[in-house]
Formats: structure tokens, sequence, C-alpha cells
């Protein structure tokens, strides 16, 4: 490592110096390793696939204090205002953070909850630089992408080491080499191990080895010059994971080894496989010890019981036996991503239950009133997940309807808890012109309104009510026989709620409100007592649902569902 009056970026600060560090408070160097995933020849392999394991093993494996950080190239400031149905579920952070849904696989796969600090996006820092220019921060000097693009860059990274108190800081950088949108992130990944010195900074590029039908033979050049586009932004690879659809031959490797400066040993190979086997699979691939030697970190006790729960929980998703029908009711449901996260929930779930789920994607708009019933036979109980605007409301309304008439297992979720209150409002109350501001802004019925405190908010960016909050859970409820405490904290992403007016009518005519906001009249779950399983929640229970951890939630509907 370089000393520091001669540490790029490390220096101290002098008007003319051509060095620009943003150095937070308590940073010392040497004391964070860094692990930087990038990509070569195509994006979509499985990069935040690869990334969370890595984690996943250097956490529940070694023990290790892991906090991602994955980089986006686009220019969004977050996630926020993306569409869903075309880039995917935007994620929410406790600390009401809007991102790519990468974020929730990192969640997941280490089992620990993140915050802004683990999200960047190329918006995000060219918000915090504009910023800072305008408020002269930069002493007069003309703001340029080297150092200070890449000084705020390496800064965001060394500030999350300092908040988190991590060990390893594990960089994901989006896209694929060669790319405009992260060129400058790879430029400032290059003046990072640098001035933290090579020692503490590990590359590990995941290049695709294609395999033409035509040839049907593993071929190498895309992942060649791919590796060589790195090497010419001036990163050398530590290990190269190949990635491909079959297992690659060793020449292959051979020939990534010469062309990569790396010893074959460093060269790994992952083939298409389920993401909570791919721990274990780099751990037989001694991927975890090769970072370990590079980093000098010394070897850990060996396996934390975290992992030993990680590996059973493979096991039972092995064996499950039964399997559960859930009928997920949506919209533009070909775009799966859009519900990744409740997904993921029931698939890791119900290995607890000795079950596996099968998703039917039901279209919301595509239900006929009258044929309701047939469009939900066979299945075992519906979600209706979180939702925005009016396109296939009905239809969904329809589905709830029939659940609670027939004693399908229902669970809503945000919109669906929305809609849940109308359905009952209309069709149990008697309130024919249910429905929400959202929906219908001149409704006579408002039984879902907008917050007051939201009334006033313009823009779109981050404007709901987002993120962590405390749920008081009323005793005696089933919800209190779920968490088995009265108060418990979940996530949120929403403008509209249920209209205190309206409170009354709706209880007084059986539906229960068994969760609430501690010191507003904001509910956030509702049920049915007499049924099997009629349950909704304002919030996103499926936010907070980890393999480790499965949500109580999720638990409860699977086993009613289980139970018919
Ligand atoms: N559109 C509803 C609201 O803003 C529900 C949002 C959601 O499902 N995330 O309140």
């Amino acid at each position: 490592m370089p000393k520091e009056n001669e540490l790029g970026g490390l220096a101290k600060k002098r008007d003319s110096s051509e060095f620009y560090s943003v150095i937070p408070k308590g940073y010392v160097p040497g004391k964070t390793k860094y692990v930087v995933i990038t990509g070569s020849v195509i994006s979509g392999v499985g990069k935040g696939t690869f990334s969370s394991s890595i984690g996943n093993v250097l956490k529940l494996y070694h023990g290790l204090k892991v906090a991602p950080l994955k980089f986006d190239g686009y220019l969004n400031v977050d996630a926020g205002t993306l569409n869903p149905y075309r880039h995917g579920e935007v994620f929410v952070l406790d600390d009401g953070t809007e991102c790519d849904l990468d974020l929730g696989t990192y969640e997941r796969m280490i089992n620990a909850n993140l915050t802004k600090n683990n999200y960047l996006t190329a918006g995000k820092i060219f918000k915090i630089i504009i910023d800072k220019e305008r408020a002269g921060k930069y002493l007069g000097r003309d703001v340029q992408f080297i150092p200070h693009v890449t000084g705020e860059i390496k800064g965001f990274l060394r500030n999350l080491a300092v908040e988190s108190k991590a060990d390893v800081v594990l960089v994901e950088v989006g896209g694929t080499v060669g790319d405009i949108e992260n060129s400058y992130f790879l430029e400032a990944m290059r003046e990072l191990a640098y001035e933290e010195g090579r020692q503490n900074v590990c590359f590990i590029n995941v290049t695709y080895i294609l395999k033409p039908h035509s040839l049907d033979e593993h071929k190498s050049k895309a992942a060649q010059l791919g590796l060589r586009k790195l090497m010419e932004v001036g990163i050398q690879p530590d290990i190269v994971m190949c990635r491909s659809e079959s297992k690659i031959p060793e020449k292959i490797k051979e020939k990534i080894s010469i062309s990569a400066n790396i010893p074959v040993s460093r060269v790994v190979n992952c083939y298409d496989m389920d993401i909570y086997a791919m721990p274990e699979f780099l751990r037989k691939q001694k991927v975890d010890n090769e970072i370990l030697n590079i980093l000098g970190i010394k070897k850990t006790n060996g396996m934390r019981p975290e992992f030993r729960e990680w590996i059973k929980l493979l096991e039972k998703m092995r064996k499950a036996k039964k399997t559960i029908k859930i009928g997920l009711v949506g919209k533009y449901t070909q775009v799966k991503d859009s519900y990744i996260s409740i997904l993921k929930a029931l698939e890791h779930t119900a290995p607890y239950l000795d079950a596996r789920v099968q998703v039917e994607w039901i279209e919301s708009s595509r239900i006929d009133r009258n044929k309701t019933g047939e469009a939900l036979k066979d299945l075992d109980g519906i979600i209706v997940p979180g939702g925005f605007g009016a396109r296939g409301v009905e239809g969904k309304i329809e589905c709830i309807k029939y659940a609670r008439e027939n004693d399908l297992p229902f669970l809503g979720l945000c919109f669906g808890f929305q809609l849940a209150v109308i359905e009952f409002a209309r069709n149990v109350c008697g309130l024919k012109k249910a429905n929400s501001t959202e929906l219908e802004p001149e409704t006579k019925e408002p039984v879902i309104c907008i917050l007051p405190e939201q009334e006033e908010i313009q823009g779109l960016g981050g404007t709901m009510r987002l993120g962590g909050y405390e749920v008081r859970i009323k005793k005696g409820s089933l919800a209190y026989k779920l968490y088995g405490k009265e108060s418990v904290r979940e996530r949120f992403r929403h403008r509209w709620n249920v209209n205190p007016n309206h409170i009354d009518v709706l209880e007084s005519n059986g539906l229960v409100f068994s969760g609430f906001a501690p010191q507003k009249r904001i509910m956030q779950i509702l049920e049915l007592p007499d049924k099997k399983f009629f349950f909704a929640t304002q919030f996103h229970a499926e936010f907070t649902s980890k393999p480790l951890r499965p949500s109580p939630i999720f638990r409860g509907f699977l086993k009613a569902c289980l139970n018919r």
C-alpha cells in the first residue's frame, strides 16, 4: 500500500491538488476488504445470484460481517419511479429506500437488513455531485469525472465500510464491461485497488461461455475478449467465474487462465442451478478459500450454525412431498419479476411445511364475473398482491369475493388489503358504491382514501409512506397467533389507506382490524375470524420474509392452504 502522502485519493487536502477524496470520519485504510464483482460478455447471466451467494458463504459459513453494494448504471436516483412491469419489482428497505430487486436477493441470501448505503445508482452519484457543486463545495474547481466522480464513488464505498463496520464490502457492478454506463465506476474501482492496496481488493469477473447449437461445443472467445476489455481499463481479475448452460471442459478453463493471467484454480465454472444450492456449490469449488487467500483473511472457524440451517433448508426443499397450488391474481402477470419477493417468500416458506408451491398466474383483467369459480377451481389459496391504478381491479375484487364466500384461503398484500376492504364494504356492508379515491376520485363511498399526510406532497419519487413502521397487534386475533407478540415491524409502500370514517361500519359487520399504527387511526391488518384464512396486510409481508426467517404471515397462509 502506498504511503499516505503519495496515496492518490487518500492524500491530505491541498487546494491545488489533483487528488480528490472523500474519507469519512473513522475510516481506517486496510481494515475493510473489498470484493468487486464485474460482468463481461452479456448481462443477465446471474451476476446477482453469484454475488449474493458469495455474500452468503462469507457471512453464513465464515461468520464475516458482509456489506453488499449494488451499483446500477441508470440515471434514476432510485427505483421508486420505475415501472415494475418493465424493470421488475421495486424492493423497499426498512429505511424507506426504494431499490432494485437485487437488494431483496441480498437481504434473503445473507439474512440481513440493508440500508440506503447498500444501493447506488448513477443518478444518485450525480445528484450528490451536482448538489455539492451548487453549494460551492468543490472550492472553485472544475468538476471532473476524474477525480471528482470517482472520488465520490470511493467515498460512498468507504462510508458503507464505516457505517456497516463490515469485514468485507461486496460490490456488484451492474451491466457488463465496455458499457458507457459503468465505465467511470470501473475506473473508481481501479483507483480503489491502488489506494487501498492490491491485497485489500479482490476482483471477480463473471463471464459467459457460449455453446452455439450449431457447433455443440463450448467457445471461449467472447469471454476472452470481455476479460481483455476489463484488463484494458486497468483491472486485473483475481478470479473468473465462467457461467455456462452446462459444465465446461478443462481446456476452456485453461484458455481463460492464459488469457487472463490467472491460475486454473481461480477459474471456476458455474452452470445453471437453483440459487439456494449456489452457496454450497461455491464452497465445494473452494471459491471462498480463494477469496480469503487473496484478501489475506485468516481461515475462519469453519461452518457456522447459520450455514448449517441453510443446508437443512436446501434438503427440505429437495425432499418436500406436498404441493400447494397458489393463484397470484395480478395484472401483466407475464412479467414474473414484478412479484419476485412474493414468489421467493412462497418458495422459501413452503419447505418448512414439507411442501413446495406451484404458482398459477391469474390475469385479473380477464376475470369474467360469472366464471370466477372456474378460474379459481383447483387452487388451494389466492394472493392479491400490491398494485397501482384501476386496470384489472374489478377482476381482483371478484376473486376476493369468491375467496370470502367459498372460504378459500386468501392473502391480500397492500393493494390487495385495500381491495378486500372495498369488497367487504360493497358486498357485506351494503355500501354498493364503495371504492378507493385512487380508482374513482369522486366516489360517494371513499372507504379507501389518501392519507392526510400524503395529500400535500408533490412529485412521485420517494413520496409514498415508505419503509418500516411499527404495527400493533390485537391480542386474541389470528395476527397475534401468527406473530406471537403485540408489536412487530413491517415495510410499507403506499399512499392510500382505510378511511377512518368507515372503520366502525366495517367492524360492526364483522371485519376485524387486528393490526394498526400505534398512535394514528391507520389500519394495517384485517381478518375475518369465521374464515379459515381471510387475511390482508397494508404492508408488504413479502419484503421481510427470508429463507432463514420466513414471514409468519406466509407461513400461516400456506398452512391454511395445506389444511384445505
Ligand atoms: N396503490 C395503493 C396505494 O398507493 C397500493 C400500493 C401498493 O400496493 N404498493 O396505497
